[in-house]
């Protein structure tokens, strides 16, 4: 069973200054080879993407300036499962500090598309984008689950994976900008 809750903050400049054990204990079991020296870093080494770091500094800049704060589900799925979670963002009344805390709401295993997000499977020169904020995946125009991009693309047919490049699809895009 993973860890259910987990919270990290940042100072002014955007550098980790705050993580919480469940923080540590996600990292290990995701597999984020960087997260023990996260402490001091750029919050923004760790967001893949540039749409999507763009976006996710415009949401924390309306935090600190006008809104105060924001819960909005995301997902974060592992290979091994569908994880829905809720992240709320809250700016510390007294300063420029942002706290970050996220709790994990269903997890459901899968078998069949792990190879997909392995990240040691080998990989081809063909990109496919993924949201960073939903992980569905887009072919042709239209963003879908991975169950359902590994299908169309016979996935399971083939000796290599398509690469993987990180973007954000138009509802995660539109749902961040109205936050
Ligand atoms: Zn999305």
């Amino acid at each position: 069973m993973s860890s259910t809750a987990l919270s990290y903050a940042i100072d002014d400049q955007d550098h980790l200054i705050k993580l919480d054990e469940g923080y540590y204990r996600f990292a290990e079991e995701n597999g984020w080879g960087e997260a023990g020296d996260s402490l001091g870093r750029s919050l923004w080494d760790f967001v893949a993407g540039d749409e999507m770091r763009k976006i996710q500094r415009m949401l924390v800049r309306r935090i600190r300036d006008e809104v105060g704060h924001v819960e909005l589900p995301f997902r974060c799925d592992s290979p091994a499962a569908r994880r829905e979670m809720e992240i709320r963002i809250a700016a510390h009344p007294s300063g420029r500090v942002v706290l970050f805390s996220a709790r994990l709401r269903s997890e459901n295993p899968r078998e069949a598309i792990q190879p997909m997000l392995d990240p040691d499977a080998p990989r081809g020169d063909e990109a496919l984008q993924m949201c960073g904020w939903c992980d569905r995946f887009e072919i042709d125009g239209e963003w879908m689950e991975i169950e359902e991009a590994a299908a169309r693309l016979e996935l399971f047919l083939r000796d290599e994976l398509p690469r993987i490049s990180h973007g954000i699809c138009p509802r995660c895009n539109q749902m961040l900008l109205a936050a």
